[in-house]
């Protein structure tokens, strides 16, 4: 395949491309051979003003739309978005690293989860209350937030884009977004193709520059009402310290370090097709990544040969020009250090490698930032890979006898975001999943996110909620109006 075109793109501000104030430009590079992908402006400043006045400008008239009428528009919008999957889903995979295919239907499910809001936006009900004297009628509504500044991660840049901007459109709130400048190409594109599909101007705008810069100033912005975030848990906690004094509704999705528990009457075949894929797919960058698997020591060793097989079965490489690749390169530079990190100081701590622990060999890896798929095993709870974010293609392995142990193993964690169980016995899938301290458990399989299911990070891994139908209340505030008649 031609190498493709770099892909230049300017801010959205009011439905229109503009460039930075200033005329500054941040270039993407590739993290597969370090070649320039594209470029995006670095917004200043004065940019962010514009950008946050056409939103408040934008509220007034997008909020008092009918709830039919927003729902008309966004599926208008996202069908446009979703004809442009091609080109979108390219933009992603150049800058992000993830295969073609996985990062195009990134882009078709995040616009059927826009579409999933969509269709929430005339299911905003309020209520009626008995009053204590007939001459009083009272009734509750809800109302739309205000300006919502979106800021987003590089892993799904357009999916956690998506988990934000539905429930937002939806309420009635218009948006900034502020991607983050390691992949601003595919969320930047996504925009303008919302834009393009007919969102009225100022509803939906992007900016795109130096994450604490910008993103600290959007969420100082006193026109700012909302801030939504998906990153790590030091960046979730300094927005929460700087919207903590004007009070602002804040919605954070931050890190995780998610166990595994594979008891011994689990189905193996299925335990370690899930744990490959929820552990090495994506790079391992993945909040609610596999990282530490706890296995019952009668069937240790047969997952542990199971999920070798897998490993070494994975292929590695540019997913654009090859489409049977399974693993692309890791995002950033900083990744496959820190992978390695995390491997030497497991097994400084007495873990054994049993597959990858290094980076591939070979000159067609040379220029990338790759990792090869990695299975440790007897690894101590106290080394780093069961206990930081690896953010890398690493599972870490330990045996347990009894399953208290293993949930309280599972538990001695400042993350509490998605647990994972693999067992066949309902008593073991009650006792286990009432005592395990995450906002997610996933039993017998991998399919984390839905469009249905509540996702809420436990402890250290968040605040506040996104997906369901629940989370569209993360952009509503609640007025209750009571009457006394004449
Ligand atoms: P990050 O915290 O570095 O950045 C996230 C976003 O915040 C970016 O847009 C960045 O530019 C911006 N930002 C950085 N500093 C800021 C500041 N001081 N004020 C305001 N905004 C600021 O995270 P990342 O490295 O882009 O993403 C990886 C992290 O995201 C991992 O920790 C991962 O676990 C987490 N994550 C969580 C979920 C989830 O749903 N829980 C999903 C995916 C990723």
């Amino acid at each position: 395949m031609p190498q493709p075109n770099p892909i230049h793109l300017d801010l959205l501000i009011d439905a229109s491309p503009r460039p930075a104030s200033d005329g500054s430009r941040l270039e993407i590079r590739s993290p597969h051979d370090g070649a320039t992908v594209g470029s995006v402006p670095k917004a200043t400043p004065a940019d962010l003003e514009t950008a946050v006045a056409a939103a408040h400008r934008a509220f007034t008239q997008w909020s008092s739309r009918t709830a039919y009428e927003r729902e008309r528009i966004i599926r208008q919008a996202t069908a446009h978005a979703r004809s442009q999957a091609d080109a979108l889903g390219l933009a992603m995979a150049l800058e992000q690293g993830k295969p073609l295919a996985q990062s195009r239907s990134e882009i078709t499910a995040t616009c059927d989860l826009i579409d999933y809001y969509a269709a929430e936006a005339p299911r905003i009900e309020g209520w009626t209350n008995p009053t204590e004297d007939r001459a009083y009628r009272s009734w509750v509504q809800w109302q739309p937030v205000g300006v919502c500044a979106l800021i987003t991660p590089w892993n799904y840049p357009v999916a956690l884009l998506g988990w934000k901007l539905g429930p937002a459109l939806a309420a009635g709130c218009t948006a900034v977004v502020k991607p983050t400048p390691v992949t601003p190409l595919s969320p930047l594109a996504f925009c303008h193709a919302l834009a393009q599909g007919g969102l009225p101007p100022g509803v939906l705008n992007a900016i795109t520059g130096p994450g604490p810069d910008l993103g600290e100033a959007l969420v100082r912005h006193p026109r700012v009402a909302k801030i939504a975030m998906t990153g790590s848990t030091a960046t979730g906690k300094r927005i929460l310290e700087l919207a903590a004094p004007h009070l602002k509704k804040v919605s954070l999705e931050l890190g995780g370090q998610c166990p595994a528990i594979v008891c011994a009457d689990a189905d193996l075949d299925l335990a370690a097709r899930t744990i490959a894929y929820k552990g090495w797919r994506n790079a391992g960058q993945s909040c609610s990544s596999v990282n530490r698997v706890y296995a019952h020591a009668d069937v240790h060793d047969a997952l542990a040969l199971r999920l070798q097989a897998l490993a070494e079965k994975m292929t590695l490489g540019d997913g654009i020009s090859d489409p049977s690749v399974d693993l692309g390169p890791m995002t950033t530079p900083h990744g496959p250090l820190n992978a390695q990190a995390h491997v030497d100081d497991a097994v400084a701590r007495g873990a054994r490698i049993l597959t990858g622990g290094r980076r591939p060999p070979g000159e067609s890896y040379a220029r990338g930032h790759y990792y090869l798929p990695t299975l440790l095993s007897d690894c101590p709870q106290d080394a780093r890979v069961m206990r930081e974010e690896t953010f890398g293609p690493v599972v870490a392995m330990a045996r347990f006898r009894s399953l208290e142990d293993a949930i309280a193993r599972a538990n001695d964690s400042a993350y509490g975001l998605v647990a994972y169980l693999f067992t066949r016995d309902l008593a073991t899938t009650v006792r286990a999943s009432d005592a395990l301290e995450t906002g997610t458990v996933c039993v017998n399989h991998g399919a984390v996110n839905t469009a249905y299911g509540p996702y809420a990070g436990w402890k250290d891994s968040g605040y506040g909620l996104e997906l369901s139908r629940h989370a569209i209340h993360e952009y509503l505030k609640p007025k209750h109006i009571k009457v006394a008649l004449p």
